[in-house]
């Protein structure tokens, strides 16, 4: 009898952690800001399946203007969930005609307790010069930097946006790549404007440290070597190979290096956050 109840507990407490572990694991891209944000979202007046999320339910009609043209990466449903609705419409606080900019005009990372922005280290602002418009209100968590943030993600689940557009709604294509929520610190996922590149942090160690390296010439302290665009793109400038020579590098082992290395998102993204 008491071996019965024990068992009973038992499995109670195990269906009870699958439960929860399910649920992680199933939560999108809109479900964890939505949650991470607490905002109460009604339900629209129309049922159907999520045009962004795919998710079945009560959501809204779609206003699709003529300029619109993420056809390609809809689910194909009719409507929007309230989720999906919320972050399409989110407005920056205090900003003009925001009216869906919030999470495509930012950088920023997702987790359950909240949103942080994501922003380059700040210069020294000059004399009649504004700093970054403060949005600690909406994005309470603390601010990071692109290349803190990806050696030193959040726990899980946590999603990350990055941007160089700046205007492209890449959370849609987050959300197309299996939700676009990632449960592990050493191997997630990074919105980058719509591209949505798979990130392994003993990589990423790797690729910044060789590209401080290459950034910086050994020469000329505090002076650049290899511009960002030359080590993402592979193709480096006579002034780039000048330096290298001046150096004394191995010219030809880090060009051919750096052109096989210009097919590979991580080392883009890698490049773009050093
Ligand atoms: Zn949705």
């Amino acid at each position: 009898m008491v071996g019965s109840i024990v068992l009973l507990v038992y499995k109670r407490c195990v269906a009870t952690f699958k439960y929860h572990d399910r649920l992680s694991l199933i939560m999108n891209l809109s479900e964890l800001i939505a949650k991470s944000q607490g905002v109460s979202l009604p339900p629209g007046p129309m049922a159907g399946t999520c045009m962004f999320c795919g998710n079945v339910g009560l959501g809204h009609t779609p206003e699709i203007s003529d300029s619109f043209t993420n056809a390609n990466i809809c689910s194909g449903g009719a409507v929007i969930c309230p989720n999906c609705n919320y972050i399409n419409r989110a407005e920056i606080p205090g900003a003009k005609q925001s009216a869906g900019k919030l999470y495509r005009s930012n950088m920023w990372y997702a987790t359950e307790k909240g949103i942080g922005v994501i922003r380059f280290p700040k210069k020294e602002l000059k004399e009649g010069e504004t700093g970054p418009r403060d949005i600690s209100e909406i994005f309470r968590l603390p601010e990071r930097t692109p290349r803190s943030i990806l050696v030193d993600p959040p726990e899980p689940p946590f999603a990350i946006f990055l941007t160089r557009s700046w205007k492209k709604p890449g959370w849609q294509t987050m959300l197309r790549a299996n939700g676009g929520v990632s449960t592990s610190r050493d191997l997630f996922l990074v919105g980058f404007d719509y591209e949505v590149i798979y990130l392994d942090r003993a990589k990423l160690h790797l690729d910044l440290a060789y590209i401080d390296v290459l950034r910086a010439d050994p020469a000329k302290p505090g002076k650049i070597l290899l511009t960002k665009g030359e080590l993402e793109s592979g193709k480096i400038s006579a002034g780039g190979v000048a330096r290298m020579i001046d150096a004394e590098m191995d010219v030809a082992a880090i060009v051919s290096d750096l052109r096989k290395r210009a097919n590979d998102p991580g080392w883009g993204l890698a490049v773009y956050v050093a």
